[in-house]
């Protein structure tokens, strides 16, 4: 039991925002007692595992990495959180992160920064930053993060862990702090494909409180891993290995390759030829949904309200300004300025429309090849405050993920190396819509 502030571990990462102790003690003895009868042991049992602050948990707070949400205790359990606990998963508390997910270097988070335990002058990439760096440094063996436009990915590869993007539908979103729904999606951070696997089969499935939950069938994912991949055909997409990506990234993507063709693959190039749009798209499109979900937080239903307001126009107005920090209130103002009747057309509805194309683009690919295989980042893990003044050289750097977000279909970031600074390397492997049980196939053969 860590009794004060100062003796938790690997403090200086930040990674974790509270410790949800009684809970966890709670089920380690509840996993020791099963454990003393001879009890059949769940396939989590007594695993460690923390949770990224956007996903409520009973017993700890859901700040969402905002002030706004400072004292917000949910009273009830995401339904991902409730089924790692079902499967006698040890919830260890919450993980840091880009104040409502927003972010690619948790940076944007109101609790500080987190460091990348790689490299402490690095960002640990976001907005899942504390649950990769969590997972890094072994304060956990699995964590559960949310990806948006890249937000598991993007972290787990800066440092050196593995990240499951699922398919839109997969796995419940039912209690995550909603960033832009139809985009959101929540994925495990562990330490190898396998864990991934047994991770995914566990959060997969139905759920009554989320409509979007999937109702196609879990798979057996561990099984999955374990078979070959000869014969599979692999896309590399042209569009993937522009300029911008650094050399030492793409010999990693290259050797990537050559291990996956001397396993019996073939390699293909494709075309994605939407991919220059992705970005633009995903930030009209995103930013105007977090415009709409975020404007629930008004001082009145949910967290931090204004002292002595004169009136409830000024509840809203400073309960926001004093809540939010100066990302979100950008990403609100772009949003609602999309969303705007004048502006609609030209950039909100012409978004959606092109949403449509980069979706086809991939749908096209996967009836040529099973699985395509790219670059996650252009660049290594930068260093803390290298880009905070610059927000928009910060989005750019989500050019690998953003597209497979916008088309909903299932990706993973596998650690493949470091640079010759130490620094960590992953490579993102995408198939289609419910096609886990072949991208953690292919995962596994480059792992
Ligand atoms: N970096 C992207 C953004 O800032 C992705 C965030 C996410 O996936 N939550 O929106």
């Amino acid at each position: 039991k860590i009794k004060t502030e100062d003796q938790v571990p690997g403090k200086e990462i930040n990674s974790f925002l509270s410790l949800a102790e009684e809970r966890a003690m709670q089920q380690a003895e509840k996993i020791d007692g099963m454990l003393k009868a001879g009890e059949n042991l769940p396939v989590l049992a007594g695993v460690p595992i923390g949770i990224k602050d956007v996903l409520t948990m009973q017993g700890a707070p859901s700040t969402a990495g905002s002030k706004i949400l400072k004292n917000y205790h949910p009273p009830y359990d995401a339904t991902a959180v409730r089924k790692l606990e079902a499967a006698g998963a040890v919830l260890l508390g919450k993980l840091n992160c880009d104040e409502f997910a927003m972010g690619g270097s948790n940076e944007n988070s109101a609790y500080g920064p987190v460091r990348n335990p790689r490299a402490l002058d690095r960002v640990p990439g976001g907005s899942s930053g504390g649950s990769a760096a969590a997972v890094a440094a072994g304060f956990c063996v699995a964590s559960l993060g949310t990806d948006t436009g890249g937000s598991v990915r993007q972290p787990a590869a800066f440092c050196g862990v593995t990240g499951l993007l699922p398919t839109y539908g997969r796995i419940s979103r039912y209690g995550l702090i909603a960033f832009a729904s139809s985009l959101d999606r929540v994925g495990p951070v562990t330490r190898s494909v396998r864990d991934t696997a047994t991770m995914l089969s566990v959060l997969s499935g139905p759920d009554p409180m989320d409509a979007t939950a999937s109702q196609t069938p879990v798979e057996d994912y561990v099984a999955a891993t374990k078979a070959p991949v000869a014969g599979l055909k692999i896309g590399i997409p042209a569009e993937y290995f522009g300029e911008g990506l650094e050399p030492e990234i793409r010999a990693a993507v290259e050797r990537t390759l050559d291990q996956l063709k001397a396993a019996g693959c073939t390699t293909h190039p494709i075309s994605l030829a939407h991919t220059k749009y992705a970005v633009p798209t995903y930030y009209v499109l995103a930013t105007a949904e977090a415009s709409s979900n975020l404007s629930r937080f008004d001082g009145v239903r949910f967290g931090h309200r204004v002292d002595h307001p004169k009136n409830l126009s000024e509840l809203y107005k400073e309960s926001r300004e004093e809540g939010f920090g100066p990302e979100v209130k950008r990403r609100i103002l772009l949003g609602t300025y999309s969303l705007s009747s004048g502006y609609y057309d030209a950039y909100y509805r012409k978004a959606q429309q092109v949403r449509t194309l980069l979706a086809r683009d991939f749908l096209a690919a996967f009836a040529e090849v099973d699985a395509i295989v790219t670059p996650i980042t252009p660049t290594p893990p930068w260093k803390l405050g290298e880009k905070t003044e610059d927000p928009l050289s910060m989005y750019l750097a989500d050019i690998y993920t953003v597209a497979a977000s916008l088309a909903g279909i299932s990706g993973i970031s596998v650690p493949v190396g470091e640079t010759a600074e130490h620094l960590p390397i992953g490579v993102q492997v995408l198939a289609g819509h419910f096609q886990e049980a072949k991208l953690l196939r292919v995962a596994q053969a480059i792992e």
